[in-house]
């Protein structure tokens, strides 16, 4: 019997995750590395790229927790590190976590989004903060259903909005999904979540940079898919706002452990750093959400 049927046998809270001390002093000194990294790469920004004027707020750190074990994730949440922001790219690896891990984590999911598993994932997971991976009025129509279901399942009339990123293919390679740049895909989807889904909320635009492009990023070359993530920000929200009187406000997703850096200096208001906190990644048919528990049992 697993650890998970027990607890829901028992009907006690949770299956106990076992924490191992180093992993957790490792783990800790890492996230606090790249939150400081952080706050001081912002210190170089200038005033105008910020949205909200010359007090740009810290950027939002997503730690990308895919593929890594639940364990590693409750010892970031626990006090001392409380980490908030976790972000998942598999849609079941993301609904056996959320199941086993404190409902006070704030999920993302940022993978490859199937259609099929829209609705699912919008209604199991109460806790998922975003969607950063929306690219179609299909998944847009779909994620808002659920939480719609959700909302009247736990019978709370004012269920918070869910939160979705639009993801725009800045580098226009072929392997990655994401709508074109400044296009009317892309302005389209906007008004469609605006107008047509009452359980979201649109809360920016999400690119995945090229490799390349974060390679040669040095402090005189600026990284091209985050100004062109930028300037796209910047024509849907004067598309949106004309004529209207209030303007819209849209964030930008993007950096990660190689780029985050940079992502910050061109304005980004959230950073999905993964590999940098959690070390490599095992590959998917290892990868373990409970590790195992058979030398506690012997
Ligand atoms: C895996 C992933 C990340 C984190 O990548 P690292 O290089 O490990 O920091 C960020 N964003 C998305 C969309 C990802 O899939």
């Amino acid at each position: 019997m697993s650890a998970a049927e027990t607890a829901s046998e028992n009907n006690t809270e949770m299956p106990k995750i076992t924490i191992n001390p180093q992993r957790l002093e490792t783990l800790a000194q890492n996230l606090t590395q790249i939150r400081s990294r952080i706050s001081s790469t912002l210190q170089t920004r200038t005033g105008s790229l910020s949205t909200s004027g010359e007090n740009s707020p810290t950027p939002r750190l997503v730690a990308v927790s895919k593929l890594k074990p639940a364990s590693d994730i409750l010892a970031l949440h626990n006090q001392p590190s409380e980490q908030l922001h976790f972000g998942e790219n598999y849609v079941q690896e993301l609904l056996e976590k959320s199941r086993l891990l404190p409902r006070s984590i704030r999920w993302h999911f940022i993978g490859g989004l199937q259609s099929n598993k829209c609705a699912q994932l919008a209604r199991e997971v109460s806790n998922l903060w975003a969607v950063e991976s929306v690219d179609s009025t299909k998944k847009a129509d779909l994620l808002n259903k659920g939480r719609g279901e959700a909302a009247s399942k736990h019978e709370k009339s004012q269920e918070e909005l869910l939160r979705v990123f639009i993801q725009v293919n800045t580098s226009g390679e072929e392997s990655k999904s994401g709508l074109p740049p400044k296009s009317s895909e892309l302005l389209e989807l906007v008004k469609h979540i605006q107008n047509k889904c009452s359980n979201l909320k649109l809360q920016g635009l999400m690119t995945i940079g090229a490799i390349a492009r974060s390679q040669a990023t040095t402090p005189e070359n600026e990284n091209e898919d985050f100004v062109c993530l930028r300037e796209t920000r910047d024509w849907v929200v004067e598309q949106i706002s004309s004529g209207s009187g209030d303007k819209l406000e849209l964030e930008l997703s993007m950096g990660m452990s190689e780029d985050f850096e940079g992502a910050i200096v061109q304005g980004s208001d959230e950073v999905r750093v993964g590999s940098t906190i959690f070390g490599e990644r095992p590959p998917k048919s290892e990868a373990k959400v409970l590790e195992d528990t058979e030398a506690e049992k012997k």
